[in-house]
């Protein structure tokens, strides 16, 4: 199981840059083709940027063309949840850090028919990668 984090809007933001909180903390949306992360094609292990919980690994991202980082799916079912928005006049399916709640991005069903058929459109101001040999 994922554990839980439950943070106040001022604790996350003395935490976080104004960016990331925008996008995390109040569902904003970076500009495709701006993030660090949506050309990225290092091996590794993509971590919630506000609590560290583990989200999607290298070998689930692939190009969609978007301009944001695109999964097939994440590194175990609870890693994320997913929650019906309406917001903007569109019906689509937010995607939340299963830890701590943080907005990610979207999921969509246009994805690789040959894997899920699934499409995690993740901001990756939302993202922290840490590449294969880091970190242990
Ligand atoms: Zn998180």
């Amino acid at each position: 199981m994922v554990d839980k984090i439950d943070k106040s809007d001022a604790e996350w933001r003395a935490a976080l840059s104004d960016e990331q909180f925008r996008v995390l903390r109040q569902k904003g949306t970076e500009p495709p083709f701006t993030g660090v992360y949506h050309d990225a094609k290092d091996a590794g292990l993509y971590r919630c940027a506000a609590c560290g919980n583990p989200l999607f690994r290298s070998d689930s991202k692939y190009d969609s063309g978007s301009g944001w980082p695109s999964f097939w799916q994440p590194v175990s079912p609870d890693a994320v949840i997913s929650e019906r928005d309406s917001s903007h006049g569109m019906i689509r399916t937010e995607v939340m850090c299963g830890a701590c709640g943080s907005h990610l991005g979207h999921v969509f069903s246009d994805g690789p028919r040959d894997k899920t058929g699934l499409r995690y459109c993740i901001n990756s101001v939302s993202l922290d990668l840490e590449r294969d040999g880091e970190g242990e």
